[in-house]
Formats: structure tokens, C-alpha cells, sequence
């Protein structure tokens, strides 16, 4: 199985990917629910979530830790720290480190299903064209080392994003 024939990039909502093991939250350092991704990821899975993320907090920019996914349709939340553009650096490794310890951790947990947003470009500002070729190079690259994980989803939230994504990944299978 290629890694393409293994990922997708949709538009869609992450709190709504019923048929994935895990899905991936772009969190702060404290893993509080706050805005974006994580607010919406904590508001679904529920207070209990909060409670879970606590002793494992703060995480470092690049860093990936799992909890239990709560009231999500979902088996695991694995939270990622991206970097914030500009401050963070280098950015490029710290946002390809995001998937690749997100990917590592979807292994070592069995689980054989991962969706992902599109980490750092919402408030932490990263260009989304970049941020997009970063992420699914990473993928793309690290896939064969992950055997378990059979299906990559990535969840964009707008069509401009989810058009950017796909164009990308073909542009990857055609090179
Ligand atoms: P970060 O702090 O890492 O930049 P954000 O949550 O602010 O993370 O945004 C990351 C990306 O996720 C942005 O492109 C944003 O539009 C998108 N996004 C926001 N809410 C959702 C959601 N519910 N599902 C999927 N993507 C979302």
C-alpha cells in the first residue's frame, strides 16, 4: 500500500470524523481548550478531557502527547503543540516534528486511523501554503515507517484551505 492510496485531505469539521481512531487537536502548551481546534475538540469530548490533559501539561513546541478522546466518536485525542510563527523556531522542524510524534504516538497506540488539522495556521499564524507542503511531506514520508496506520485523513475547516491541501498532495503524486 503507497502512502497515497493511505490519505485523504476533506473539508470538514475535526469533531466530527466518526469513522477515525484518533484525531489530533492543535493545542496550546497547557492543553486548555481555549479557541480554534482545541476549544472545539474540549467542547465536544467534555470536561473530562480538561481533567485528563492537566498533569501532562505544558508540552513543548513540536511535542505530542495522547489522552483518552471522552465523549468524541473517537478512541484518542493526540495533542500537538505547533509552533507560533515567528517565534517558534526553526518552525519548518517544529511543525514537521507536530506530525511525525503525532504519527509515532497513532502507532504505538495501535490505532489504525488518524485525522489531523491543519496544525499552526489558525492563531499561531503559519502561511498556510508552507504550512500545508510541511505537513504533507511529513506524512507522505513517514507513512512506511507507521505499518499499522492504515488511513490519514486531513481535516480543513474552509474550501480554500481543502483545495490548497488536495492540490498539494497531488502535485506529490504526480512529482
Ligand atoms: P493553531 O493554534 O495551531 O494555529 P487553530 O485551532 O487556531 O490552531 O487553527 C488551526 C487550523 O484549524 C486553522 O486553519 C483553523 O481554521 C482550523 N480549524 C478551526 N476549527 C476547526 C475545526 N473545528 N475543525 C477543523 N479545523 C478547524
Amino acid at each position: 500500500m503507497t502512502s497515497s492510496s493511505r490519505l485523504e485531505c476533506v473539508q470538514g469539521d475535526i469533531v466530527q470524523q466518526d469513522d477515525m481512531d484518533a484525531v489530533v487537536n492543535a493545542a496550546n502548551a497547557e492543553l486548555r481548550p481555549g479557541g480554534g481546534v482545541a476549544g472545539a475538540l474540549h467542547r465536544a469530548a467534555g470536561p473530562e478531557l480538561d481533567r485528563a490533559c492537566r498533569p501532562l501539561a505544558p508540552i513543548a513546541p513540536g511535542q505530542a502527547v495522547v489522552t483518552d478522546a471522552f465523549d468524541l466518536p473517537n478512541q484518542y485525542v493526540i495533542h500537538c503543540l505547533g509552533p507560533v510563527y515567528g517565534v517558534d523556531s526553526p518552525a519548518d522542524e517544529l511543525l514537521a516534528a507536530c506530525y511525525y510524534n503525532a504519527l509515532r504516538l497513532g502507532e504505538w497506540e495501535k490505532v489504525d486511523s488518524i485525522a489531523f488539522p491543519s496544525i499552526s495556521t489558525g492563531a499561531f499564524r503559519y502561511p498556510v501554503t508552507e504550512a500545508a507542503r510541511i505537513a504533507l511531506s511529513t506524512v507522505t514520508q513517514h507513512l512506511p515507517d507507521f505499518p499499522r496506520i492504515k488511513r490519514v485523513r486531513f481535516v480543513l475547516f474552509d474550501a480554500a484551505t481543502t483545495e490548497l491541501y488536495q492540490r498539494t498532495l497531488a502535485s506529490f503524486n504526480e512529482a
